[in-house]
């Protein structure tokens, strides 16, 4: 079976029936259209920590566990995260295009000059495991960090009682919870770390694309979806913005017109792709399999509430 593409909707069905329990991955479209139809189907291990491939509330009504694999991928991802940041402010894909077509004939004081990190401000949507390992290593480079969490998109309010976390991230790292809309005007770069739900579905659309500043880098590693394709294609094909992208709307389609375009680095959803982390991943999914077959609760079930009473039915 070809696991790089999506299988389509037959296949898939085909594959799943009578199956009690599932090892699936984010490409898998495991919509409750595909769900309803596995009527064995009892458990889903997600070997992945977003899970928007799954209909959580057809699964929570069915009687269907499901895991994930938070926390052991937070250091991969936020790495690809910085680096498409680094990529982008330094052009180092343009660089080294560059250097391979035998354009490089010495040294030149503006040769493919990029932008400065330090000092620069970095806005983080969604500051959870891995938005806070991005901030740790923007930390690191010098950058000033600001991010919002949770609620904050159209509130049409900047005040928020800040938590406990908001407190510690202050006094660690000096980053400053704002507004969503505070976080579109004063950032110089932008990462997405939210996971991909109703909630957050275009999140970045043409309008928070305008509110940005121009140049802005926008990383996002997240999920495609999370920003409206169109309005990005429309905002880098007219420069307002850089994108360091490592997810699609629609993957493994890439718009052609980020293809074509110098103001993208694009990578192919390896976010969390080195061998430690997928191995970690896979030792997670399955443990949580193991574990619930012995009738243990997982602490990485996404759906404890139905533990009790699933579990006997495997
Ligand atoms: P997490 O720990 O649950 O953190 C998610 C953060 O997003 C939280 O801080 C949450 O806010 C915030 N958030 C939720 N809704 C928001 C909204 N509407 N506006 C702003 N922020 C919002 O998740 P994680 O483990 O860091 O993973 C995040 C996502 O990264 C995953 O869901 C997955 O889609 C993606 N990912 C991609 C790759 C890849 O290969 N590219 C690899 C791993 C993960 P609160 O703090 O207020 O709850």
């Amino acid at each position: 079976m070809d696991r790089a593409a999506p299988l389509p909707d037959p296949e898939l069905t085909a594959v799943l029936s009578g199956i009690d329990i599932v090892l699936s991955e984010p490409q898998d479209n495991l919509s409750e259209n595909i769900l309803s139809r596995c009527q064995a189907l009892k458990m889903v291990a997600q070997r992945a920590v977003g899970y928007d491939n799954v209909d959580l509330d057809y699964c929570n009504r069915s009687g269907i566990l499901l895991s994930n694999t938070p926390g052991v991928l937070d250091n991969a991802t936020a790495d690809l995260a910085f680096s498409l940041l680094l990529c982008a402010a330094r052009r180092i894909v343009e660089a080294d295009r560059y250097v391979r077509a035998g354009l490089w004939h010495g040294f030149e004081s503006d040769l493919l000059l990029g932008r400065e990190i330090s000092g620069k401000t970095l806005g983080i949507v969604g500051l959870g495991r891995i938005g806070e390992a991005m901030a740790r290593r923007a930390w690191g480079f010098g950058l000033k960090i600001i991010y919002c969490r949770s609620d904050h998109k159209n509130s049409g309010t900047t005040e928020f009682e800040l938590d406990e976390k908001d407190r510690r991230l202050a006094q660690s790292l000096g980053a400053r919870r704002v507004s969503m809309e505070d976080l579109l005007r004063e950032s110089d770069f932008i990462s997405l770390h939210c996971p991909l739900k109703k909630e957050t579905t275009n999140l970045i659309g043409a309008a928070e694309l305008a509110l940005m500043k121009n140049g802005c880098i926008l990383v996002n590693t997240a999920r495609g979806k999370v920003v409206e394709e169109k309005a990005l294609v429309e905002a880098v094909t007219k420069g307002k913005i850089i994108a360091a992208l490592d997810v699609f709307a629609q993957e493994p389609t890439v718009p052609p017109p980020l293809l074509n375009s110098p103001n993208t680095v694009l990578a192919p959803h390896i976010g969390s792709a080195t061998d430690e982390t997928r191995f970690a991943m896979a030792e997670l999914a399955v443990n949580a399999v193991l574990q619930v077959l012995q009738g243990g609760l997982p602490a990485n079930l996404v759906n404890p509430q139905i533990f009790e009473s699933t579990v006997n039915k495997l």
